[in-house]
């Protein structure tokens, strides 16, 4: 009988782990996907369907397309529960047997943070699903019609801190365009204890580009900031001071997805999956996880608390390593570590007309090498690395760089 190995989650990390188990064992084991998508998503380019630059069809491919001419299979169904003593998956419709288990499943954003924020139940825009996206960009345009002032912000405990810099950018980006910038003041609410942190202490010459944008471009800054509460019209910050805004865009902490709470031993507190350097669960030698789904402790001790960058290049390396860990496993070969802290950074920070890129040889300080840019050329790389991602993803190409 082939080893069933089950992947839970279709995106960045449970794709690039899927395609390397293909690679790696071919029709020695039996893999499957369990998503409650069909089809890929590429969302870096969400911050273009927010300015409504781009169209949320051009991001997306059917995941069958991509897997099935490998013999990977699909269930296209939402995990609820992982029985993990008996390694069982339940599905809202079926339950499947595993002998390995990755949890890809990315991770949901935590609105609790604070009162008033999200586009639920609170009055802040939102930008890391399609769905919310697209609600961002319908508010985006009837803003237009009558700017006034804008408010981008990153709570507290937030870690994807580039996200924020690349919406800020792009907004004042999509108000020049249209003639309206006169109209708006913008101001930037960041929890990092400097501009261009980034949750990563900084990059290079990050900061002091960063700075030099945002000045330029005239966007006002609050960094160390704590948010208390969104009301309908005003962001308010810890210190009492008050942010009036006309559309405001948060992004938030992360949370574990649902499943993870309900499935006891899996997750830790909050929902993120506990791992080694193998990306191998901490308690659970068959279960992997890879992605936003793990959990990752920040080095840093900052005023305010905050998280980890956990970028797709990040998803898509801890999702080869974990894979590559389990076809150790079933062919005896030595494993592989890879520490999260030494995957190499590799990260575009789009501004609308210029981008900022980063490399650096690892993640955190100390680092032997970074190069960081500010150039209309990053803006166009950018455009052009989704086309080029997306061809190779949905060909199953994820050997190349
Ligand atoms: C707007 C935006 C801009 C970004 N920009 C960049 C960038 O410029 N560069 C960069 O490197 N990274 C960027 N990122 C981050 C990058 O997209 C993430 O790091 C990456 O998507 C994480 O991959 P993942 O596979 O862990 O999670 P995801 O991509 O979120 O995938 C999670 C998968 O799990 C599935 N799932 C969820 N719940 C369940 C369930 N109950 N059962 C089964 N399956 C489930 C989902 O359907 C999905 O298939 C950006 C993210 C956003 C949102």
């Amino acid at each position: 009988m082939k080893p069933q190995i089950i992947i839970l989650g279709g995106n960045f990390a449970g794709l690039h782990a899927a395609f390397e188990l293909h690679h790696t064992l071919g029709n020695k084991a039996d893999v499957t996907i369990i998503a409650p998508e069909d089809f890929f998503v590429f969302l870096p380019s969400l911050i273009w369907v927010v300015t409504g630059s781009c169209s949320p069809k051009r991001i997306q491919f059917d995941l069958r397309t991509a897997i099935e001419p490998r013999g990977i299979h699909l269930v296209h169904d939402h995990v609820v529960r992982v029985d993990v003593a008996n390694q069982v998956v339940y599905t809202d419709m079926n339950k499947f047997s595993y002998d390995y288990l990755v949890v890809a499943t990315g991770a949901d954003p935590d609105w609790s943070v604070a009162p008033g924020i999200g586009p639920h139940t609170g009055h802040t825009h939102y930008v890391c699903s399609v769905p919310w996206a697209t609600n961002a960009a319908r508010a985006w345009q009837k803003y237009l019609k009558n700017p006034g002032p804008l408010v981008v912000g990153a709570t507290q405990r937030s870690g994807c801190f580039g996200l924020g810099y690349e919406m800020v950018l792009n907004l004042e980006h999509s108000l020049r365009k249209q003639g309206k910038r006169s109209q708006a003041s913008i101001t930037f609410l960041t929890a990092e204890p400097f501009l261009g942190h980034l949750g990563m202490g900084g990059v290079g010459e990050a900061p002091k580009k960063i700075e030099e944008v945002f000045k330029k471009r005239n966007i006002n800054w609050v960094a160390n900031a704590t948010t208390k509460a969104v009301t309908e019209t005003e962001v308010l910050l810890e210190d009492g001071s008050v942010y009036p805004y006309a559309y405001a865009l948060y992004l938030v902490p992360f949370k574990g997805r649902k499943f993870i709470f309900d499935s006891p031993g899996l997750g830790n507190e909050r929902g993120f999956i506990p791992v080694n350097d193998r990306y191998q669960h901490v308690n659970l030698p068959n279960v992997y996880a890879a992605g936003v789904a793990v959990d990752v402790t920040q080095p840093e001790q900052t005023l305010v608390p905050i998280g980890v960058p956990k970028t797709g290049y990040m998803s898509d390396v801890m999702g080869k390593v974990a894979a590559q860990n389990i076809e150790a496993e079933i062919m005896g070969k030595p494993p592989r570590d890879l520490p999260f802290a030494d995957i190499k950074l590799l990260c575009v920070m789009d501004g609308g007309d210029m981008a900022i890129s980063l490399v650096a040889d690892r993640i955190f300080n100390p680092r032997k090498f970074v190069f960081s840019n500010a150039s209309w050329i990053g803006h166009l790389g950018k455009i052009l690395f989704e086309k080029y991602y997306m061809w190779k993803v949905r060909n199953g190409l994820v050997y190349l760089p």
